[in-house]
This record gives structure tokens, C-alpha cells and sequence, in this order.
């Protein structure tokens, strides 16, 4: 819950928003005291959904994607770290595909 850190109040319209680095930036104006305030929303791998092949919904864990390609790559010998660093790229991706959705969320809002 965001709060007017004036008055306290819930109530505000956004009068500017921005992506930055990971997440979100609010300009937000506070509908009973006019003060003006920005929140900073950030994206977290919690509430990604993977969407499987069948249309069911899967929340992404990262624990097992890696377990996943930890076993893909069993016959092959990998040098350590390189499954780590395969997970970042895929968690990077995700996220920006999050921070796209929630730049066309904003513009039709
Ligand atoms: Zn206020």
C-alpha cells in the first residue's frame, strides 16, 4: 500500500511514470493534500508466471530452472558456474519482458 508521506492518505493519481533499471518509477500526487510524492516499484521474480506449452500457468522458481538444465547438461562436462550464469540470462530476460508489459500497461492508463 502506498501512502502520501505527507498526510497519510492512499488516495493518489499518478501524474508521471518511467522505467529505470529494475522496476518502475512513480510521480504520484496525493488527491487530498496535493503533495506530490514518487514511488519506485520494482519487478520480483515472485509473481512470474511461466506459461507451459498446455496453458497451464507455472509460478517461476529458480531453483528449478537450473535443476532443469543441471540435468540437460549431465553428459556434457561443464565448467561450474556456467548454469548460474545461463539462469541469469533467462532471469534478465523475463524481467524485461515484465518491464515491456508494464510499459504498454501504462500508456493505455
Ligand atoms: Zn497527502
Amino acid at each position: 500500500m502506498i501512502k502520501c508521506p505527507r498526510c497519510g492518505d492512499i488516495e493518489s493519481k499518478v501524474i508521471d511514470s518511467r522505467s529505470i533499471e529494475d522496476g518502475i518509477r512513480r510521480r504520484r500526487e496525493c488527491l487530498s493534500c496535493g503533495g506530490r510524492y514518487t514511488t519506485c516499484e520494482r519487478i520480483q521474480s515472485q509473481g512470474i508466471y511461466i506459461i507451459k506449452k498446455d496453458g497451464r500457468r507455472e509460478e517461476y522458481n529458480r531453483e528449478k530452472l537450473s535443476a532443469g538444465i543441471s540435468k540437460a547438461c549431465e553428459k556434457r562436462p561443464i565448467p561450474s558456474g556456467t548454469v548460474s550464469k545461463l539462469v541469469d540470462g533467462i532471469e534478465a530476460e523475463i524481467y524485461q519482458i515484465g518491464k515491456s508489459e508494464i510499459a504498454r500497461l501504462s500508456a493505455i492508463g
